[in-house]
């Protein structure tokens, strides 16, 4: 199967090239020419399949110059040994009688990205080995707090590669900093800079495309590559967690097999509700996607308008990881959307870069009409939700899974639409500690520091923080830089060694 850019038809190239690139020249994003299709047997067989031999089944449509025998060594280094807690990476968990919780959240750094993640470095080094890359892959990351830490935990210590993290110095939690600065393995950086989130991922961009700081590195033996959602290689992994979700909910009684169900994503880039309407594509029997945003609502407009209008006020909210004005992999949707005619998705960016707004034709906002359906809530209305889960259910949630169990209800009244439904749950509560705890508490948190205040949300709810969390209390910080944001270049030559 070939790979296509979103803005240049033109361009044809292999699974392990699109992967090692990252992102075409043109600015476009790699999409596979064409979708494959699977059936009831297929759909059958995930049945008796654990999570490693499900993804194996779902990445090989894709990924068809990777052996099965690859893509199994590598689903086993992601999602076996011990990487994730407890029994299944992915469970399906009954929070009442309508609302199936898909947890996404067992892995190293207890949020979603885990599940792409973890897998990213066999996808990336295997794909440079086989487009006969052997510079050193350096992955750049800029994070407002949960990529950063999911991308070092991937990355660390894989051969062939080293990852460079830099966030904003005031911008993440306090669990999320320590997460990072505590970060082990021989191929790791973590520097805080000077600025905002958009100062971080400007400076890196800038890095990313300078062409003497390439030159260098190249020199050197070093290429650079990117571990966000725009890469092909952290997307094909979140597909297989909505077919392994229906074959649990099958299982569970919950879906007839072959009977659709509908799929509620808590989203911010676009890129995990993408993952979904991929496996809709492909033949999962899926009725609607339910796209949940917060008070950033752009794509609820976007969904029920067919009009993207990026100038609005950016709120900081308790979901902080869906504070996201851009949702980058929509541009993937709106091009197959369109039958693949890179043209029109050239004329909606280039609107979007110069006006921030983009009209999509009634043709294609019909469409996504047909697919998807959308909501956001305000962060009243999410602590409303944690609390009322809590105290009617005894179901803990976090900020963002709480966006998506809010838009769904009110999805549900609006709608009655009685299909099973699934809801992708993107963090543990411990990682949001203080929101959860102020939900819990009317706002009255006893607690002054992050670890009192896991402690305190543990002996409150009785549900026991994760022990990766847990146990970085008392542990001291290995990165402790900071830098200004005009000196992120210097910092990676510095911690490349040539400087
Ligand atoms: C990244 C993230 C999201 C948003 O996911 P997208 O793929 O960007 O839509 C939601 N919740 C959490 C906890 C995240 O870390």
């Amino acid at each position: 199967m070939l790979y296509t850019s979103t803005r240049n038809h033109e361009v044809k190239i292999s699974a392990a090239e699109a992967i090692t690139r990252g992102i075409s020249e043109d600015g476009g994003l790699f999409v596979p020419v064409s979708i494959p299709a699977i059936d009831r047997a297929f759909l059958e067989s995930l049945q008796n399949k654990d999570y490693i031999e499900r993804a194996v089944s779902v990445l090989r449509l894709f990924l068809e110059d990777f052996s099965e025998d690859e893509l199994r060594r590598y689903a086993q280094g992601a999602y076996g040994g011990g990487k994730f807690s407890g029994s299944v990476p992915a469970p399906v968990v009954s929070a009442d009688e309508h609302l199936n919780i898909l947890e996404l959240w067992h892995g190293p750094t207890c949020a979603f990205k885990d599940m792409a993640l973890q897998i990213l470095p066999y996808l990336l080094t295997g794909s440079a080995k086989k487009i006969n890359n052997h510079n050193k892959i350096i992955i750049l990351v800029a994070t407002s707090g949960d990529t950063g830490k999911a991308a070092l935990e991937g990355f660390r210590d894989v051969e062939g590669t080293g990852i460079l993290v830099f966030y904003p110095v005031d911008g993440v939690s306090p669990m999320q900093k320590l997460q990072m600065t505590t970060q082990k393995g021989d191929n790791v950086g973590v520097c805080a800079i000077r600025g905002n989130f958009d100062d971080a991922q400007s400076g890196v961009k800038a890095i990313f495309t300078d062409p003497a700081i390439k030159e260098k590195l190249l020199k050197n033996g070093y290429v650079f590559s990117s571990a966000n959602s725009i890469n092909w290689g952290r997307l094909v992994p979140q597909i297989v967690y909505y077919f392994s979700a229906y074959a649990d909910m099958v299982s569970q009684k919950k879906v007839a097999m072959g009977d659709p169900i509908n799929i509620v994503v808590p989203t911010g880039n676009f890129g995990n509700i993408l993952a979904a309407y991929y496996a809709k594509r492909m033949g999962l029997p899926v009725n609607k996607l339910i796209c949940a945003s917060n008070a950033n609502n752009v794509l609820t407009e976007f969904i029920e308008t067919g009009f993207y209008d990026r100038n609005r006020k950016f709120y900081t909210t308790i979901s902080p990881s869906m504070d996201i004005l851009i949702s980058s992999n929509l541009e993937r949707l709106l091009f197959m959307l369109s039958d693949g005619d890179d043209s029109v998705i050239r004329s909606l960016y280039a609107s979007l870069a110069e006006n921030g707004t983009f009209r999509v034709s009634d043709a294609v906002a019909a469409k996504v009409k047909e697919l998807f359906a959308a909501g956001y809530c305000d962060d009243q209305a999410t602590k409303e939700t944690i609390a009322r889960l809590f105290r009617e259910e005894g179901y803990l949630c976090d900020t963002h899974t709480a966006v998506a169990v809010h838009v769904y209800e009110s999805y549900l009244q609006k709608t009655g639409d009685q299909t099973p439904a699934v809801i992708a749950s993107t963090a543990s509560p411990y990682k949001f500690s203080a929101s959860v705890l102020d939900a819990l508490t009317d706002g009255s948190i006893r607690s002054e520091d992050e670890f009192s205040m896991v402690h305190e949300l543990e002996e409150k709810t009785k549900v026991p923080a994760p022990e990766q969390l847990r146990s970085l209390r008392g542990q001291t910080p290995r990165f402790t830089d900071v830098c200004d944001k005009t000196d992120m270049s210097e910092k990676v030559y510095q911690m490349l060694g040539l400087a």
